[in-house]
């Protein structure tokens, strides 16, 4: 369901239903004592002073401490009193916390003295969670930049309701000795702070000021410390100057340069061999981001959520942003700083926005290692602003978008990892590898699927070792040893194989999911839907059950199962994965198949005479060019048509593009028509959504020089008119009337739009991600429902017999 449009709740989306209600048979007595079991990210985030706070303001006795998985909490005193105290919990919890459910029940009457924090012991072995990372609290940033404050300009200020937790932590229970703050013992100011449960910093673990924490220097290309007066403004000199200079952060590096400044910006770019990938820009608060892009409210929202994931809006006009960071796209990826060094980069107000893009090459996991980055960042950055504060977690920066008023994410990673998404029923404990690119693997236990941080492609042995360390680390975490592993049905990633391997060596069950069931089913476990449902899977690259490639697809799916009702007619990829790359490729072969001579094909696609006999080969002989219904690709094929994007330097160039040029016009309806072949639902023979009358129409359009921006709203209209006619043919086969959208198209906030729009004029219930990326970084989150209800349904049956 839409969640209100508003993108605060999103962060406040809790589990599944709350107890949160005092027993109903506690009689009124004079006093009353109740235990409350808090379960949630209650822990490492001053819940327990915030408990204590509480019990001292309504003035009742008792205790609170940790326990596995929670907080228990015992209060006693006036009915009203305790009746006051669990209204309020809920209502004025700590900005981090998040409360899954509070069970309540009454005990006899103890009679203690006053309200103490029980250490841990008393309550048993604790297994406490992590919580994951928080921007700067609005408290911190004001010590921060106080002159008169202790920890005035002091880059690594943090309390209980802000800072760093995941990136930092080897391992449970999340305790300062288990930090990579174990090295800096606190001076007695500190100490004293967090030992004090009524001071902002009790057991703020990684608390610490410029006497006793972590320092920042510079260093030189060539590892030669830099001597300085002051590191971070010689840093800002130097960016100021059109410097690279690689910043060590919260979850890794960055590589940063004036965004203002266009030589510094290329400059970048050809050091990094990465040319046409938007780079993200943060500025240094919300009105300065204003400045830059047009804002709605959802998007203000997500930019000033704790998590401070990169945020892509509409760039204005004339804002000073240099061109080359986001080249031919008419958006930003824009956020405000998280950590207090990055607060600082800004505050002398000569800088007014920082390209701060992942310090990597390509697709590599980001650099995280002081070493590391020297060695390989030595060729791109001209300076290290280095810090000695250890960071034990790879973390890329999280990516999200408005999507018609509703939050959506792109990437899951700083901020999010590692807060459990809660599942509709109980998962044994799994692991579920993901897919190929974008890799996010999960391990689930409960109610709750935990992904593991954004991993990027899973193409080569780094990849690899990334995905070991960190599932080595939140197996750890979690203390989830997994019964059950679950991959993706197609046999050539190297997820799979991993899969495969770490099956048999353990010797575990395997699961193999389907690539869109996975997508849909996610879609429908983040809203509690047991199906059956129409699923649109609309996507770039997924194996089918026939072993084609798949993408452009409308299921009737359950959780534990799903049929294919409707597809896009199957077209061929000349070349396999080139065509991928070269979106020409996928032009040349649809406009074939959409029945164009050779000679209009080769020239619509832009390629020579000799390319195409190639390719036309390729087709006629069925040689390497596997047969796909990617809607992905036939997004390709129209840039590659329409806006002559004959390459790609990045996935979904094309399609992004596309998006981009419509950006500002209206919406062109009808669009362009699709057709609807065969198809026979009992028969179990999906319809063929064939493009044929589309490509006629675009063409026509074309030759009449209609502008591309027409043109490419009129494709956007079409392709969700043609999938809404096909839900409702669905619908008229199956009586379903609920729709999961699913699927790396979904990121396309033009096409997701009108999806919804259109869907909804025909009266179907929408259902779209909100806590996972609709893309394959959401996959792995689908693919533990999947294997859940299988195999909570196998149980079941076992039951029975
Ligand atoms: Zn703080
Ligand atoms: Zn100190």
């Amino acid at each position: 369901m839409r969640p209100g449009g508003d993108a605060v709740c999103w962060f406040a989306v809790r589990g599944f239903p709350l107890t949160d209600k005092i027993d109903p048979g506690l009689e009124p007595h004079k006093a009353q004592r109740a235990a409350l079991v808090v379960c949630g990210v209650v822990q490492g985030v001053g819940f327990r002073p915030f408990i204590y706070r509480l019990a001292m303001e309504e003035g009742l006795a008792g205790f609170v401490g940790n326990h596995t998985g929670g907080v228990t909490i015992e209060i006693e005193g006036p009915p009203e009193r305790v009746a006051a105290f669990v209204a309020r919990l809920h209502r004025e919890q700590p900005p981090l916390a998040r409360i899954d459910s509070v069970a309540v029940r009454e005990l006899p009457l103890v009679g203690d003295a006053g309200f103490r924090i029980a250490a841990s012991e008393v309550l048993g072995p604790v297994s406490t969670g992590i919580p994951a990372d928080a921007a700067t609290c609005p408290d911190c940033l004001r010590e921060l930049l106080d002159p008169n404050d202790r920890r005035y300009l002091y880059p690594f200020l943090n309390c209980t309701n802000c800072g760093p937790r995941f990136t930092i932590t080897r391992r449970i229970p999340y305790d300062r000795p288990q930090t990579s703050m174990a090295k800096f013992p606190m001076c007695p100011e500190c100490q004293q702070e967090y030992n004090d449960p009524l001071n902002r910093r009790f057991h703020a673990q990684p608390n610490a000021c410029r006497v006793c924490g972590p320092q920042v220097w510079l260093v030189a290309a060539d590892g030669a410390e830099i001597a300085s007066d002051d590191a971070v403004e010689d840093c800002i000199d130097r960016l100021i100057a059109g410097q690279i200079v690689a910043i060590k952060g919260i979850g890794g590096f960055h590589l940063s340069v004036d965004a203002t400044n266009e030589a510094a910006v290329m400059r970048l770019r050809e050091r990094k061999h990465r040319y046409g990938k938007p780079l993200a820009v943060m500025v240094r608060d919300l009105e300065a981001a204003r400045a830059v892009c047009t804002l709605n409210a959802a998007e203000e929202a997500l930019l000033s959520t704790p998590a401070r994931p990169i945020v892509l809006a509409a760039r204005r006009e004339g804002c000073g942003i240099a061109e080359g960071v986001a080249p031919g796209i008419p958006w930003l990826g824009v956020y405000l700083p998280y950590a207090p060094l990055q607060h600082l980069l800004f505050a002398d107000r000569r800088a007014h926005a920082l390209v701060m893009t992942s310090a990597n090459l390509s697709e590599e996991p980001i650099a995280i290692d002081n070493e590391e980055a020297l060695a390989r960042l030595g060729g791109i950055a001209d300076a290290f602003l280095m810090h000695d504060r250890e960071i034990l977690q790879r973390c890329d920066d999280s990516v999200a978008a408005a999507v018609d008023g509703v939050p959506q994410l792109v990437r899951r990673a700083r901020g999010f990892v590692p807060l459990g998404v809660p599942l509709p029923f109980d998962a044994p404990p799994l692991l579920a590898v993901g897919g190929h690119l974008k890799n996010v693997f999960a391990l689930a236990r409960g109610r709750f699927a935990y992904q593991s941080q954004h991993l990027g492609d899973l193409e080569n042995l780094t990849g690899l070792e990334f995905f070991r360390e960190s599932l080595d680390h939140l197996m750890r975490t979690f203390e989830i040893e997994p019964q059950t592993v679950v991959h993706d049905l197609h046999p050539g990633y190297l997820s799979t194989t991993w899969a495969k391997e770490r099956a048999l060596e353990r010797g575990l069950p395997l699961i193999a999911v389907q690539h869109h069931h996975a997508h849909v089913a996610g879609c429908m476990a983040e809203h509690g839907l047991e199906g059956p449902v129409i699923g649109l899977a609309l996507d770039g690259t997924g194996y089918g059950t026939d072993g084609k490639i798949w993408g452009g697809e409308v299921l009737i799916a359950r959780l534990e199962g799903c049929k294919r009702f409707a597809h896009l007619d199957y077209v061929p990829m000349p070349g396999g994965e080139a065509a991928i790359k070269e979106p020409s490729r996928m032009a040349f072969a649809s406009l074939r198949t959409a029945g164009f001579d050779l000679e209009s094909a080769a020239s619509l696609a832009g390629l020579t005479a000799e390319e195409v006999r190639v390719l036309d080969r390729m087709m006629e002989r069925d040689v390497n060019a596997p047969l796909t219904s990617s809607l992905g690709r036939l997004f390709d094929a129209v840039a590659a048509v329409v806006l002559n994007r004959r390459v790609v330097d990045y996935e979904a160039q094309a399609a992004i593009e596309l998006e981009g040029v419509a950006m500002d016009e209206a919406d062109e309806e009808p669009g362009y028509a699709m057709k609807f072949m065969g198809g026979d639902w009992t028969a179990r023979e999906p319809v063929r959504i064939s493009c044929v009358p589309l490509w006629h129409g675009l063409v026509e359009d074309l030759r009449a020089c209609v502008s591309k921006a027409t043109i490419a709203a009129r494709f956007h209209s079409g392709v969700a008119a043609g999938f809404v006619q096909a839900a409702v043919m669905a619908r008229a086969a199956t009586g379903i009337s609920q729709v999961a959208l699913s699927g790396g198209c979904m990121h396309n906030r033009r096409l997701a739009r009108l999806l919804r729009v259109k869907l909804e004029a025909v009266e179907f219930e929408v259902f779209q991600h909100l806590q996972v990326s609709p893309g394959d970084g959401g996959l792995s989150y689908g693919q533990v429902a999947v294997a859940a209800a299988m195999l909570n349904r196998s149980k079941s049956a076992g039951k029975l017999d």
